[in-house]
Order: structure tokens, then sequence, then C-alpha cells
């Protein structure tokens, strides 16, 4: 059936007026209907001057169609859930840690209730937002008073210059890191109206390097903790108690960036160790920043914390109020610290470390279950094995360190030459599922590293509902 009007597309209100218009308006709303049919009839006449339109495009069936698939596509959120089957566990182009239910519903509360986020319940009066989580960070770490603000790169850049603009910057050359995305050292002291001062070599640093440098003009000895890579071999650099002493024989305070930070021991949990927050205080740090989102496993945040004269100087600069953290940040950081006061259930409890320290044996025994179910649901010409894989923590936290885990490996049966391209294919397919699936290409296989696979049965659920989805990608995959 074709509507009386083939030769020409029809006008926006007939359109408008069709059969299951009036459903999508109810969806969508007039406005956007309104819009998104005069983009579609617009195209139509287009089509229709340049003498190529076909009939059963300009159907009222077919329009109203394409109309609402339009519309669909056009609504639907950016912002997607995904399975980060990476092997790299916190992703920081995944979102980085997942957070645990406590987290999760004190977001909520803070986001659908009013809340105390500037205000003393006990007086009444104006409250500091960093009294909701200055105690608790306080209690794990041991400093005398705590800040925070929206990130890591923000806590460093705000330190440094409430504390150092105008003066010098000592450093090592060892640790002028670049953390990625345009956070460079160098630049951010610059950033901070300070001058760089750096001692020693890349590989080795002596406590003299130091010393000479200090004079009339240095503000504060930096030190950061090269997360995101490693100097092995001759190497020398000047433990933090040594530091410290310099500095305060000096007079001026030891900053330390430590990135990801940790408040437990992660050994304690098969993991490799990394630096903790209040073994570098007990050092004699006067300051010290970290990531609230990285091995902490909580929200994007940076900690500051410290001594107490230094942490006030800090929050009264201006740009503490410009890298202010907002409640539902302040929220849920409470809430992932409050599992830190027992360690002892912490693995089970807070979601990121759960997963990090998930063990080999248990992913492997998943990887063999799922395996015939994938190899089902690909179908012929593919070839999926339950193997051996590594995986990593991620975001720069243990850059050489290993996680033992198992994947699935899938790749085309026999030797093609065109298997790099069927790769990318059945990669971009997975990633089109409801749920995208986002694995990794290596040695020309995709790797489903199942670390984190926590949610088993949603990633078989997309298997039983989209056979056909799967198949048909598979087979396109394969297609010469
Ligand atoms: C990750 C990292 C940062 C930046 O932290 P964000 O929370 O990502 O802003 C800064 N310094 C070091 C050493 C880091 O590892």
């Amino acid at each position: 059936m074709t509507d009386p009007l083939v030769k020409r597309p029809p006008s926006v209100e007939r359109l408008l007026g069709a059969p299951g218009v009036d459903a999508l308006e109810a969806r969508y709303g007039r406005k956007a209907v309104l819009a998104v049919a005069r983009a579609e009839l617009g195209a139509l006449s287009e089509a229709f001057r340049e003498g190529r339109l076909e009939a059963p495009v300009v159907a009222t069936e077919a329009l109203v169609a394409a109309l609402a698939s339009r519309l669909e596509v056009h609504h639907r959120p950016r912002v997607r859930r995904l399975f980060n089957l990476t092997g790299t566990v916190l992703h920081t182009n995944l979102g980085r840690a997942l957070l645990p239910e406590e987290a999760v519903d004190a977001v909520a509360l803070a986001a659908r209730y009013p809340i105390n986020v500037e205000f003393d319940l006990a007086n009444g009066r104006r409250g500091d937002r960093d009294d909701l989580i200055a105690e608790l960070v306080c209690e794990l770490t041991g400093a005398e008073a705590a800040t925070v603000v929206n990130n890591n790169a923000a806590a460093v850049l705000l330190v440094l210059s409430a504390l150092g603009s105008g003066r010098e910057g000592v450093i090592s050359r060892g640790e002028l890191v670049e953390i990625g995305g345009a956070f460079r050292i160098p630049d951010i002291m610059e950033q901070a109206g300070m001058t760089l001062h750096e001692v020693g070599t890349t590989n080795r640093t002596h406590p003299h390097d130091y010393a000479n440098a200090l004079g009339e003009h240095t503000g504060l000895i930096a030190r950061v903790h090269p997360s995101n890579y490693r100097i092995e071999g001759f190497t020398a650099s000047v433990p933090t108690d040594e530091l410290s002493q310099l500095a305060h024989a000096h007079g001026v305070p030891l900053v330390e960036d430590l990135g990801s930070g940790s408040l437990v021991d992660l050994s304690r949990f098969g993991l490799p160790r990394e630096p903790l927050v209040q073994e570098s205080l007990a050092a004699g740090a006067d300051i010290v920043t970290f990531s609230g989102d990285k091995l902490l496993g909580g929200p994007q945040a940076g900690i500051i914390v410290g001594r107490r004269e230094l942490i006030e100087r800090i929050k009264r600069h201006p740009l503490k109020r410009a890298l202010r953290v907002d409640k539902l940040t302040l929220a849920a950081l409470e809430a992932v610290l409050g599992l830190y006061r027992d360690p002892d259930r912490l693995a089970e409890r807070l979601t990121s470390l759960r997963l990090l320290s998930r063990p080999t044996d248990e992913i492997a025994a998943q990887a063999k279950r799922l395996a015939p179910r994938v190899r089902a649901w690909l179908g012929d010409g593919w070839c999926v094995e339950a193997e051996p894989a590594l995986g990593m923590v991620g975001s720069g936290a243990q850059p050489v360190a290993r996680l033992p885990s198992a994947a699935l490996c899938l790749s085309p049966q026999g030797s093609r030459r065109d298997a790099g391209r069927a790769l990318s294919a059945l990669s971009e397919a997975l990633r089109d599922l409801p749920i995208p699936v986002v694995g990794r290409i290596d040695a020309g296989a995709l790797w489903l590293d199942l670390r984190q696979l926590d949610d088993e049965a949603a990633f078989l659920h997309q298997l039983t509902e989209y056979p056909r989805r799967a198949s048909q990608v598979a087979q396109e995959a394969l297609a010469p």
C-alpha cells in the first residue's frame, strides 16, 4: 500500500497527522517529533528535486517508521553501561573504579534529598563541605587535616598554587612525568606560578642534588610518584624521610603527589604494593595528594592531606572554590572511606578491590564455562577458547605489574590473510550490542578478559537474546 502522494513527499502537517505519530509525540514530545519530521522531509524533498525519490520511501507507514527510528537513536542516552573485558581494571576511558553499593546508595540519597553539604546540624549555621569527610580521612591516614577537590590533577595544581606561587619548586628530573591528557608536571608548576628547579638526573638523584638547589627562592620540594612508568637498573632516589628532613632544615614544605595512593597494604590481597598515604605522612611529607577513583576505589576526587596550617592555606586559595567537589562525590567518598575502617572485609565490600583480587582459578573456571556458549553464539568459522591472560591494574597504578587472569580468545578459524579485518569487524559488532562488550585485540585474536565479568547473567542474556545479530555479524566479519 502506498500513499496517494507518491510523487512528492507529504507536508509536515500531513505526516504529523498520520497514524502512529501521536504515540511518538506522547513519548518524545511534540517539539522533538516536529524537528525530526522536518529533517526527515527535508532530506526527502532534496531527493525529490534531484529525481531520485522512490515511491516506497514516501509511503506514510515508511515515513512514520523512519521517524520512530530517528527519534529512538536521537534520544538514546549517550552514557552507556558496558562490559569492560579489556583486562584493565581501573580503565580511565571506561570510568575507572566502580562504586560499591554503599556508595551508590549514598549518591542516590544525596541526589534525591536536601543534605547538609555545607550546613552544621549542631548549631544550625553554615558549615564547611570538607567537614563531611575530613575527620574520616584523618582517622585513616593519621593526617592533621584534609581537604578534597575535583580530581588529583586539580589537587596538585591547587597545592602548588597555594604553597609555591612566585617561588621555586625543587623536583628530581626522574619525576618530571606526564600523567596523560596534557597533565605534565613542568606545565602544572608553570601554571601554578612556580619556577621549576630540576635536580639530579633521570635515573639518579641524591640528597646533595636537593641540598645544592635549596636557596632563598625555594618555595617547596615536590615529589611525584612516577605511577605510569618505571625506571629500572642503575637508579637512586632520596627516601621521603631524608627528603623531609632536608626540606624542614631549610624551612620549606615537602609536597608529595602519590597519584594512586593507597590506604591499605595491597600485598595482603595478593596485589603488588603501592606506597601508602600514611607512610608518606609518617615519613615527614607535609602535604600528600592522591586520587579518589584509582586504587582507593571511590569517586573521581583529589584528596589533599597534611599539616593543618598548610591545609588551611590551601583552603583559603581562590582555586579551592573553583575546584571544589559536588555533594554526590562527597557522599560517595564518605561511604567508600567508611569501608576502610574494616580492612578485613575490604576485599569483599570494595568493588574495585574485589575485582582486582579475584582468584585466577575462579576466572579460569568462568572462562571454561562460557567458552562453549560464546562458540555456539558466534557459529561456524570462529574459534573460541578459554585461555590464560594477563591483565593490568590500570590508571597508571602499577604500570609493569600484570594480573594473571583468564580470557575468552576469539579468532577466525584457519589462517586467513584478512584475519585483522575480521577481528575488527567482530569487535565492532560486540560494541554494537545493547550492553556493548569491549575487549582487546592482540596476537591475532580478540581477547575478552573475564576478571571483571561480574554480571554473567546479563552477558549470557545478550547471547540468547541476539543470536541472529551474532551469526550475521560473524558471517559478515568473515565475508571475503
Ligand atoms: C593519576 C595521577 C594524577 C592525576 O590524578 P587524577 O585523579 O586522574 O586527576 C596525578 N599525579 C599522579 C602521579 C597520578 O598517577
